[in-house]
């Protein structure tokens, strides 16, 4: 399939379920463009639309909580950044995404402590 109908059906499916979780797509288009051509890339060698961004273990039960969109296994720690890990997602009301740190989990962990 063309990659860039695959990103569009991409996005249409992902982007009601984002936006049901409190999210909207990053105001940074470069970003938004090359992370959907990165997930039809990584569909077409592995099947599914895995994270750019976070490392696949082959260990099935860790690497299906990695399928775009991640949101729902990562709520807490996505919230704490009010992104997703890549940044392609951004809380509604996010209006400079470039201002929003990445936390890692072990800082986001210890955090809570
Ligand atoms: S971190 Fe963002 S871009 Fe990466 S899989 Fe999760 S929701 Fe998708």
């Amino acid at each position: 399939m063309d990659p860039e109908i695959r990103k569009d059906q991409l996005k249409e499916m992902f982007l009601p379920l984002v936006d049901a979780l409190g999210y909207k797509l990053s105001l940074d288009e470069e970003l938004v463009e090359f992370l959907f051509d990165q997930e039809v890339q990584i569909e077409k060698e592995k099947g599914s639309p895995f994270c750019p961004c976070q490392a696949l273990t082959d260990e099935r039960e860790h690497d299906m909580k990695l399928v775009c969109p991640c949101i729902p296994f990562h709520r807490e720690h996505y919230d704490a950044m009010r992104r997703c890990w890549c940044g392609l997602y951004v809380h509604k009301d996010v209006d400079d995404p470039d201002s929003l740190p990445q936390i890692s989990l072990k800082e986001f962990e210890a955090s809570k402590k």
